[in-house]
């Protein structure tokens, strides 16, 4: 049996990082798209990162994967609630940092700037960053071998194999602008990497 709070905690998690993207979601959309990089990867990577995020969920509402249950300690329960809290509220601020020049793909938006504040003054993918700490907050906070993991791994291949190709979508998009940005900052950890 699965404790009910780690349930919770994990439910409670996705209810917020849903609640913080839905009105960026919905402001985008009314912005026109100026040029999409998005390929057939790009769709790819969105339907797997979808897919793992629901897989959490359906942990908590069936027994399909109680099969690779473990039991829960204290110590990575608190932990995961310390990550999970500091990836969302890492997620609301690049959200907010970017305003209407983000979108869930690689697209440049009509009017877009480059955002070189809040954020992205300290590493030019702190919404990436946020993904990757919520989701090992999640993995520390979920026991379960299947779905605890799952979305970690999406995550990581989905940043992984993402990084390049954004990184030139905006060098093609802003030039010198973009080649000064990049010479003044790392990609996810200050002064590091
Ligand atoms: N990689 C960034 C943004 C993720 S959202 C991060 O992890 O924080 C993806 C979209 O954000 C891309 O399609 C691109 O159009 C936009 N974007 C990325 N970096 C940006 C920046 N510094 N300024 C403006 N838009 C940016």
């Amino acid at each position: 049996m699965n404790p009910w709070y780690a349930k919770a905690v994990v439910l409670l998690a996705s209810v917020v990082m849903v609640a913080i993207r839905a009105p960026h979601g919905q402001r985008s959309r009314k912005v026109p798209v100026a040029k999409s990089a998005k390929g057939a990867l790009e769709t790819t990577l969105l339907t797997i990162a979808w897919a793992a995020f629901f897989l959490p969920l359906v942990w908590i509402v069936s027994p399909l994967f109680s099969f690779a249950d473990y039991p829960l300690h204290p110590v990575p329960l608190v932990a995961g609630i310390a990550l999970l809290a500091l990836g969302l509220f890492l997620f609301h601020r690049s959200h907010a940092d970017l305003g209407t020049n983000w979108s869930l793909s690689l697209e440049v938006r009509e009017g877009h700037t480059l955002v070189r504040h809040g954020l992205y003054g300290l590493v030019r993918h702190p919404m990436y960053l946020a993904l990757l700490v919520y989701s090992l907050g999640q993995a520390l906070a979920l026991p379960n071998l299947v779905a605890g993991p799952s979305y970690g791994v999406a995550m990581a291949i989905l940043v992984a194999l993402r990084l390049g190709p954004e990184e030139r979508m905006m060098r093609e998009a802003f030039g010198p602008e973009w080649e000064d940005y990049a010479a003044r900052t790392k990609r996810f950890v200050p002064g590091v990497w």
